[in-house]
């Protein structure tokens, strides 16, 4: 890539404005490649940059692709109304870069959570016309019966549609347990389609996107990282 000051390359990355990226470099709390750089017109390739704010290690990347083990209790809205935002659970340059959870899960939803500021890749997979999979595991108050699970299959009907949706897979996981994958990403749409079928949904978590799996990622609820390209050519 072309050779860039290391004030822009900061600011790219989210570390705040052009002169709070300067004042960052004057005060000799950034380091490039392991060395303390005090000047900001120093320049470098931004590509693979491996650098140090507050101690802190990063490196360069154009976009970010993160997911999150959203714990209970976090809105995915960037202004929240109840609870504190998922972004509050990331450091902060990354909503200076304006990351944005890719769709939205309920507050009190658990599990798998996509974010990005890449405005091309928050589209494709949020997309309805993508049909992108989304697994979840639905904890009811009332028994899981073979009833419940051909109705999500045959479809229900939710007030505000006007044809009934039917869950692309239903299977009891426990007498109070069902697992549950959509292809729709409607407002509440597990809660609905659970209380339209004479159930009603006491905890819900999302256990896969596609075929990338939550228990595959190995993050504790709570913790996030950047995705590998493994993970994103799973996800394409
Ligand atoms: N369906 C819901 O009801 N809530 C979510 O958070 C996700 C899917």
């Amino acid at each position: 890539m072309k050779k860039t000051s290391l004030d822009r390359i900061l600011q790219s990355q989210g570390f705040g404005s052009r002169k709070g990226c300067r004042d960052l470099i004057e005060e000799g709390e950034v380091k490039v490649n392991g060395e303390l750089v005090t000047k900001w017109k120093t320049e470098f390739d931004p590509e693979g940059l491996q650098f140090t704010v507050f101690d802190e290690e990063w490196e360069y990347r154009e976009k970010v692709y993160l997911v999150l083990n959203k714990p209970s209790g976090y809105e995915c809205s960037r202004k929240p109304t109840h609870h504190p935002a998922v972004l509050t659970l990331f450091p902060e340059n990354m909503e200076w870069r304006d990351v944005q959870p890719v769709g939205r899960l309920d507050h009190d939803t658990t599990g798998m959570l996509l974010l990005s500021d890449d405005g091309a890749f928050i589209y494709a997979q949020s997309s309805p016309k993508r049909h992108q999979p989304k697994t979840y595991l639905a904890t009811t108050a009332e028994p899981v019966t073979d009833k419940l699970v051909a109705d999500l299959l045959a479809g229900v009907k939710l007030i505000d549609e006007d044809e009934p949706i039917a869950a692309v897979s239903a299977v009891k996981r426990g007498d109070h347990q069902i697992e549950i994958v959509l292809e729709q990403g409607k407002y509440h749409q597990v809660k609905r389609m659970l209380a339209a079928a004479g159930n009603h949904c006491a905890a819900l978590s999302r256990t896969a996107i596609g075929n990338l799996q939550l228990a595959d990622l190995d993050l504790e609820e709570g913790e996030w990282r950047f995705l590998t390209e493994a993970e994103l050519q799973i996800l394409n």
